[in-house]
């Protein structure tokens, strides 16, 4: 079944206003530079706004993936109760700012943290993510069938009001004035837009973004993109690092842990930033079955911080590759994953994808079983249980 991606918006505003939050730690200026020109991918060195693919105008970045990215400064920013809804909304006040883009001008003289620089490391990141995941799964995967993510907004918010790139969305990024847009950032919520498609097409068994098997393959992608372990959120205590030490379950974390993280992230400021206190004000505001719900987003390193492992010993393009494999099974192994693992993992597992499944799945790949094998084992996960139940077996034996 397919959910329009306006819906699928709404929720991940709304529901996971929070996972949203659950994103991001801000970085500084000095990397703009280095920023424009990571992870180059089928495209040639850009040198001049000239070279930018399918530059409109020399006010709008227009592409075949992104059709526009419009800068905005934003004055003013609150939460907005809406009827009937669980969540308050953010709201902004914002003024457009006309981008001034000559084509000849050179990507490398653009000063850092500027809309302009920002504008086109939000085109390139984005652009490149998108293409990028494409490549890996094929012509399968359709982004431009998600209409509503292709006009893409930069919300630059004023010095009063801060850092609060942790309501970003894929569509609507915010990043305070003077500071750069992270490569982690875009590749996260890029990454959002392509686990909806998997949920929808690819791999129906995954769960929802709050879900931890689900954040923890989309933050691999994000981490292996950006070539970087780090996850920018935002709030210090809320940013993440697939490449640190984690363990299961104690690494499962819940709303109610993710809303302190952000009071004592923010905490001994809020007297200086009101948008932070109102934001924190938000998540005290959230009770009962809400605030016990486990965070996808921070529980998934626990998946993340193993998979980056088999990354840095096995190869970006290798891991990458076993990981797309794996996903394309995981629909089918699930099954097989309850019928013949040991009923202390399955007895009242959800019926979307464990950890276990996504584990089996990488086995069944057949490649650098060892490796996986060790990786979820250091984390805690009993994966000596899943391997007995999925031996090494003959290729015609190997579910496709
Ligand atoms: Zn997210």
């Amino acid at each position: 079944m397919h959910v329009a991606p306006v819906k699928r918006s709404k929720l991940h505003l709304q529901t996971v206003g929070l996972v949203v939050l659950l994103t991001a730690v801000s970085w500084s200026c000095s990397r703009s530079a280095q920023l424009i020109r990571a992870r180059p991918f089928s495209e040639p060195q850009l040198q001049t706004i000239s070279d930018l693919p399918h530059l409109h105008d020399a006010a709008t970045l227009s592409g075949h993936f992104v059709r526009s990215v419009r800068v905005y400064r934003v004055t003013a920013l609150r939460m907005e109760r809406r009827p009937n809804r669980i969540d308050p909304d953010p709201v902004t006040t914002t003024v457009p700012i006309i981008l001034s883009l000559a084509a000849e001008t050179r990507l490398a003289d653009l000063p850092a943290g500027s809309p302009e620089a920002n504008a086109v490391a939000l085109y390139l990141h984005a652009t490149r993510y998108l293409e990028w995941a494409t490549h890996l799964f094929g012509d399968r995967i359709d982004f431009n069938s998600q209409e509503n993510y292709r006009d893409i907004e930069l919300l630059i918010t004023d010095p009063a009001i801060g850092d609060t790139q942790y309501i970003t969305s894929p569509n609507r990024f915010l990043i305070a004035s003077g500071s750069s847009v992270p490569v982690g950032l875009v590749a996260h919520e890029m990454g959002h837009r392509l686990f909806w498609i998997m949920e929808d097409q690819l791999a129906p068994v995954l769960a929802g973004p709050n879900d931890l098997v689900h954040c923890g393959i989309l933050e691999y992608f994000t981490a292996s993109f950006a070539n970087d372990p780090f996850v920018p959120v935002g709030p210090p205590l809320l940013n993440r690092d697939v490449s640190l030490p984690v363990r299961y379950p104690e690494g499962l974390e819940t709303i109610a842990q993710t809303a302190d993280r952000f009071r004592r992230s923010y905490g001994t400021h809020f007297a200086e930033q009101p948008w932070h206190a109102q934001y924190a004000e938000f998540l005290s505001t959230l009770r009962g079955d809400a605030a016990k719900r486990l965070d996808g987003h921070r529980s998934g390193l626990v998946i993340a911080h193993p998979l980056w492992r088999a990354r840095v010993r096995l190869g970006a393009a290798k891991l990458d590759a076993l990981v797309v494999a794996a996903l394309r099974r995981l629909p089918e192994i699930i099954f097989e994953s309850r019928r013949r693992l040991p009923p202390t993992l399955t007895k009242n597992a959800p019926s979307k994808a464990q950890w276990f499944d996504l584990l089996a799945a990488l086995l069944s790949v057949g490649e650098e079983r060892s490796v996986f094998l060790e990786e979820f084992r250091r984390v805690g996960f009993d994966a000596t249980a899943v391997a007995a139940a999925f031996p090494k077996v003959a290729s015609e034996n190997i579910i496709r």
